[in-house]
């Protein structure tokens, strides 16, 4: 077995410690004697045909209309059909928004997403700052959020779950991120799955058993118990702090 990242816009669009996530899912690889390599998804570069789980971090939203013209056309629609394949897929903040049908910043035109999420994104006026709990089916979930969009999911679309600490996608209706088959969008920096090995392991698992043709994947029990210290101290300062 063999995992390959692809982390879309490593350099423009990773901010509030991202790539952090792409070095907890290969270390959680490693661990298991699986080999791992990950690969930057630039602008103008394509999306590989091989890819097990997908990485998009977050940005300012100068950074986002460079990204946003980028993924229109056959990159978006590569990227979806990768989804559509099996593929795994974490998306954070300005990522996830360009992964809904449009973000409206402040200023400027709407930036236009690729729709794989079915929900859109507007600037508010208040910017949501501090650490964020989760309930999710992946159990209970910590980061750290700083946006201003508030994000509207459509009628069938499905959250990430629901806020039990912090604001999440609007501050208003209780929900947090989005799903879609294997691809899960949110506001959560942190970086996220450092400090939520379970979320970071369904991700892995997800991800490798695309190449095993769906077949899912079980992997090994790590020594998880600096992971799960790290998240408690994540929770208490969250709940403390806001
Ligand atoms: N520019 C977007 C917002 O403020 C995303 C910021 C981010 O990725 N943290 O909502």
């Amino acid at each position: 077995m063999h995992l390959t990242i692809g982390w879309l816009y490593g350099t423009k669009m990773n901010i509030y410690g991202d790539r952090g996530n792409v070095l907890a899912l290969e270390q959680r690889a490693r661990w298991r004697g699986i080999p791992a390599e990950t690969r930057e998804i630039g602008l103008g570069e394509p999306i590989p045909d091989d890819v097990d789980i997908f990485f998009f971090g977050g940005g300012q939203d100068q950074e986002q209309i460079a990204v946003s013209a980028d993924l229109q056309g056959e990159k978006g629609e590569a990227l979806k059909a990768a989804v559509e394949d099996g593929a795994a897929l974490l998306a954070v903040c300005g990522g996830y928004q360009l992964l809904g049908h449009e973000y409206r910043p402040h200023d400027g035109p709407a930036l236009l997403g690729i729709g794989l999420f079915d929900l859109v994104t507007e600037a508010g006026s208040e910017r949501f700052i501090g650490n964020i709990v989760v309930e999710s089916p992946f159990g209970e979930l910590v980061g750290f959020e700083n946006h201003s969009g508030l994000t509207h999911l459509g009628p069938g679309t499905e959250p990430l779950g629901r806020v039990r600490v912090g604001r999440g996608n609007n501050g208003r209706d209780g929900t947090e991120g989005a799903r879609y088959k294997h691809a899960v969008g949110c506001y959560m920096h942190g970086s996220l799955l450092p400090k939520n090995p379970d979320f970071a392991d369904w991700l892995l698992a997800a991800g490798l058993s695309r190449r095993q043709g769906g077949t899912p994947v079980e992997l090994p029990p790590l020594d998880d118990d600096l992971e799960r210290a790290a998240h408690a101290a994540a929770v208490t300062r969250a709940v403390r702090t806001r």
